[in-house]
C-alpha cells in the first residue's frame, strides 16, 4: 500500500532526492567510494557544499553581506550560540511555542532576557499580536513557525533592533525578505535534509561583536571564514540538502513552494472545517500551512483512537498529534503533494460516512 508521510520531522523528502542520495552512497560521482567515505576535503566534495551554499543564497534572494553556512548541532545548538555570538546585554523572545520558549531558556545563561510577547496562556492557539519591540534590545528572536502548536507567522516583520528567526519548520516554504533579518537558522529535517545539518543565514557586520570570549566552535566566524570546513561538517546530509535544492528550483523555486503550500493546506483546512467530526485547534488567521493541527469534535472524542487506525491503514503515517496539543498533526511540507492531502481528507470524508 502507498503510505503518505505527514510525518513532523524528520519528514518526507522528495522521492528523486532519495534516490540521488542513495545512488551516491553507494558510489559517490563514480570513484569507487562511498559517499560515507571520502574525504569532506575531497575535491569532488567542496562542489557539493559550494553549490548548497550557492542555492540557497539564489532560491531565498541572500543579499550581498551575508554568509550561508552549515553546521551540525541541529537547530537546538543554535538557541545557545545564537545569544553566545548576539547577545551583548539583553535580547528579546516572542514566545510563541515550545521550541521558541526553549530558546529562551538558552539565552539567559548569556544575559539579560525580556520576553516581549506570549501565548503560553492560551496554550499557544494563536501568535501573539501587536506586541511592542523595545527599542534597547540586542536582538528579538521570532520562530516563524510553531511545528508542535501548528501556528505561523507567513511575513517579514519590521523589526527597530536586529531580528533573527528560527526558520527550522518554513524555510524555503515562500520567498522571505533575507535582508530584514540578521540571522536565520534551520534545522534540515524539516523541510530541507535528512537530520544532522543546521543552515544559518547570518549578516558578516554583527559577527565577532559579542563581549565574551568564544569557544572556536561557537564562533561562526570560524566557520564562515573556513566555508563550513572548519572540522569535518556533515557530509551525507548536505550532499542531501544540495539535492533537495536543486529539486526546489527545478520546481520553480520558493514562489512555487509557496503555491502548493497553499493549495495543500487551504485545501485541508477547508476539510477540517467542514467535516462534522473534526476542529482545528488554532485562531484561523495563524494556521501554519506546514503543520496542520485538528482534534475530534467534543462529541466525538471517543472515535480518536479509531479515527487513527482507520487512517493508518489507509497508509496515512505520522498524522498523530504532539502530545501538548493532542488530536492529529498533518505536515505538509514542501515534498508532500496533492495526492497525498486529497488522500488524507478522502479519508476523513470516509470516517465521517461511517459515523
Ligand atoms: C524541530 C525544531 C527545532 C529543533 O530542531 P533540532 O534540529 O532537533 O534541534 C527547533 N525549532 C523548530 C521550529 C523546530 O521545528
Amino acid at each position: 500500500m502507498k503510505k503518505y508521510n505527514f510525518n513532523a520531522g524528520p519528514s518526507m523528502l522528495p522521492r528523486e532526492v532519495i534516490e540521488n542520495t542513495a545512488k551516491q552512497i553507494l558510489d559517490f560521482n563514480g570513484s569507487g567510494l562511498s559517499l560515507m567515505e571520502i574525504s569532506h576535503r575531497a575535491k569532488d566534495f567542496q562542489p557539493v557544499v559550494d553549490e548548497a551554499e550557492a542555492l540557497v543564497k539564489e532560491l531565498l534572494n541572500v543579499p550581498e553581506g551575508y554568509s550561508v553556512i552549515f553546521l551540525g548541532g541541529g537547530a537546538s545548538l543554535q538557541f545557545m550560540q545564537i545569544p553566545a555570538n548576539f547577545l551583548i546585554k539583553k535580547a528579546g523572545y516572542v514566545n510563541s511555542g515550545t521550541w521558541a520558549k526553549k530558546a529562551m531558556k538558552e539565552a539567559k545563561l548569556f544575559g539579560e532576557v525580556v520576553e516581549v510577547a506570549s501565548s503560553a496562556d492560551d496554550n499557544y492557539t494563536h501568535l501573539p499580536h501587536n506586541y511592542e519591540i523595545p527599542a534597547d534590545l540586542d536582538y528579538l528572536h521570532i520562530c516563524t513557525n510553531n511545528t508542535i502548536f501548528g501556528t505561523e507567522l507567513r511575513e517579514d516583520i519590521d523589526a527597530p533592533v536586529r531580528l533573527i528567526a528560527d526558520m527550522s519548520s518554513d524555510i524555503l516554504s515562500r520567498p522571505v525578505d533575507v535582508s530584514k533579518y540578521d540571522a536565520i537558522y534551520a534545522g534540515a529535517q524539516k523541510n530541507m535534509s535528512m537530520a544532522g545539518v543546521t543552515v544559518i543565514i547570518v549578516k558578516d557586520d554583527v559577527l565577532g561583536k559579542a563581549p565574551r570570549e568564544l569557544p572556536t566552535m561557537l564562533d561562526y566566524r570560524t566557520h564562515v571564514e573556513k566555508g563550513s570546513m572548519f572540522n569535518t561538517p556533515p557530509v551525507v546530509p548536505i550532499y542531501t540538502l544540495m539535492e533537495t535544492l536543486r529539486w526546489v528550483k527545478a520546481q520553480g523555486g520558493v514562489k512555487e513552494m509557496d503555491r502548493r503550500a497553499h493549495e495543500c493546506a487551504e485545501a485541508l483546512y477547508a476539510e477540517i472545517d467542514r467535516n462534522k467530526l473534526f476542529r482545528g485547534t488554532v485562531a484561523k488567521e495563524d494556521r501554519s500551512l506546514m503543520n496542520i493541527c485538528f482534534v475530534m469534535n467534543d462529541e466525538f472524542k471517543d472515535l480518536e483512537k479509531s479515527f487513527l487506525d482507520f487512517a493508518t491503514e489507509r497508509g496515512m503515517v505520522g498524522i498523530k498529534g504532539h502530545r501538548s496539543v493532542g488530536g492529529f498533526r498533518a505536515s505538509c511540507y514542501n515534498a508532500m503533494t496533492m495526492e497525498g492531502v486529497n488522500a488524507l481528507i478522502q479519508t476523513m470524508k470516509d470516517f465521517e460516512a461511517q459515523h
